[in-house]
């Protein structure tokens, strides 16, 4: 018997209404391994949902700040004692190696205890009055119900810099995570849960943390229309991402919008070429390719481009596929087949329409243990052209373009040159380069002789263009987003005082 999981609604773990459900299982050993069976949720439970929510938004704004952030220091203790179990857990339901799921909770753990120790900022603002015997104050309030669409390739991290801000700020929470990954999703909202039991005792509110697994078309879709649900953050692929902004945004709910990129890691030709082969590996191989800050460009100068190709292909040509719970593994398996598939198929587009040429990988990877589970073989084209759709459109698995530049110039034309603006690289000896490259690279995120990802939990995470609409996740940023600001007159001078008027 494979274990079932539940919905938590209103402090409640229960079936979905319906009593439908759906599988999880391991991308690496597809057959052999059921993860387990969770509720397959529809409109009524997200309605269930979103009324606990929305009541216990009345008791919970009025917990103290640095009481709500007591609760999240201690999911962050939580976290940490589990982080093994659950990086495990993580890797045999995602399929990314242990070491990179561990540094997803490990994420997680260093999001609880910023937002815990927010509790006691949440600063407000001061500024002085324009009359006599007046104080203005500013500060921040809570805004409500917050729904929560995650993706699948950072289960933990993601919805923990989206959920924890939202609660110290006093907000609460209706949580849809993917399809993909609802373990890891439903042992963070256990720990949430079982913290708030903890520290608030008989005070305990119900309805303030809340998941509801299922279909993004069903679930996502009846969550981001309810007239009860305040604000939307979102976390996925771009089509998706403009759909929930037309349709939240039709009843002015606040949208937050995390999206896809076309992250590129530039290398000049005075750079460190070992470090930037060790960074273009970890960019566009870890996770499977499978991150949205991904390197899916590599813009190579013309007088290290053949070199460089060289010791690349060498060293991607020795990457060790395999399931990422298992010891020395690089690569794990594409999540699901449905991914893999579409990474073939724009392994076609690469052939065949776009005529680059392909110089590894390519195919799915066929050793006899990897064919049980989603393996796609390690592939980068080489003399990639700026326009050829392998070079402009996200691809979502191991797969990197790598492009020939004359310049810095040259090269910051050809990585500004796509929709999107998630993360970018350069690799250079050169400071005046890199501080060039640092001002007009059109990116969220640019690292100077680091690979393009690894964003820190304390930094400002979020993409420019296509990539997102303007918000920011992580950091002190975030929090803008998950509270209103109120303004306040108190006027002691005992009589009715008009601005603009009386003093001018
Ligand atoms: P996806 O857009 O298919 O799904 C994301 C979530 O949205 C899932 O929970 C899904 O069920 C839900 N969803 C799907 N259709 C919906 C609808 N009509 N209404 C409401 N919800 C709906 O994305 P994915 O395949 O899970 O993740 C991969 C994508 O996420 C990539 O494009 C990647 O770049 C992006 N991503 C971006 C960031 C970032 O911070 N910018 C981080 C991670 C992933």
């Amino acid at each position: 018997m494979s274990e079932k999981f539940k919905n938590l609604i209103n402090g409640e773990w229960k079936d979905s209404k319906s009593g439908n459900t759906f599988e999880n299982r391991n991308p690496a050993q597809w057959n052999e391994d059921l993860i387990g069976i969770f509720p397959s949720s529809d409109k009524e439970d997200i309605n269930e949902a979103v009324a606990a929510a929305k009541a216990a938004f009345e008791k919970w704004r009025l917990i103290p700040a640095p009481r709500r952030g007591d609760i999240l220091k201690v999911v962050g203790d939580k976290m940490l004692e589990r982080k093994d179990e659950i990086a495990y857990e993580r890797t045999r339901e995602m399929g990314k190696v242990f070491a990179e799921t561990k540094g997803d909770v490990q994420e997680g753990i260093d999001t609880a205890y910023y937002a815990g120790s927010e509790g006691r900022r949440l600063f407000g603002l001061n500024a002085p009055s324009e009359l006599p015997n007046k104080m203005n104050l500013s500060f921040r309030v809570p805004i409500g119900v917050g729904g929560f669409i995650t993706p699948w390739n950072f289960p933990m991290a993601i919805p923990t810099w989206k959920i924890f801000p939202a609660l110290v700020c006093g907000n609460t929470c209706v949580f849809k995570p993917a399809e993909l990954t609802p373990k890891t999703a439903t042992t963070l909202v256990e720990i949430i849960d079982t913290a708030m039991r903890e520290v608030l005792g008989r005070d305990y509110i119900p309805g303030v943390i809340n998941i509801v697994h299922g279909k993004g078309r069903i679930v996502g879709e009846a969550m981001i229309a309810h007239p009860d649900i305040d604000l939307i953050s979102f976390t996925g692929s771009t089509p998706v991402g403009k759909r929930i902004n037309e349709v939240a945004g039709a009843s002015l709910k606040r949208v937050s919008l995390e999206l896809g990129g076309k992250n590129a890691q530039i290398v000049m030709n005075d750079a460190d070429q070992e470090l930037a082969l060790e960074a273009v590996l970890w960019g566009a191989f870890g996770t499977t390719g499978q991150r949205c800050t991904a390197t899916s460009r590599l813009i190579l100068h013309k007088d290290i481009y053949d070199e460089f190709i060289g010791k690349l292909v060498k060293k991607v040509k020795k990457l060790k596929l395999g399931y990422g719970n298992d010891k020395g593994i690089d690569v794990g398996p594409c999540v699901s087949e449905a991914q893999r598939e579409t990474v073939n198929s724009y392994v076609k587009i690469g052939k065949e329409e776009d005529k680059a040429k392909l110089v590894a990988g390519g195919d799915y990877a066929k050793d006899d243990a990897l064919s049980k589970g989603w393996f796609y073989e390690p592939t980068i084209f080489v003399d990639v052209k700026p326009g050829m759709r392998i070079e402009q459109e996200e691809i979502f698995g191991p797969v990197l373009s790598v492009i020939k530049c004359n310049d810095l110039t040259d090269a910051i034309n050809i990585l500004n040159d796509t929709p999107y603006g998630l993360s970018s690289s350069i690799f250079t000896k050169n400071v005046n380069d890199a501080f060039v490259a640092i001002r007009d690279i059109k990116a969220g995120i640019t690292y100077v002789n680091g690979a393009t990802i690894g964003a820190e939990a304390h930094m400002p995470f979020g993409g420019v263009k296509q990539t997102g609409n303007g918000h920011r996740e992580g950091g002190w940023t975030v929090y803008d987003f998950y509270t209103e600001w109120k303004a306040v007159y108190i006027d002691y001078s005992g009589k009715l005082q008009r601005a603009q008027i009386d003093n001018y």
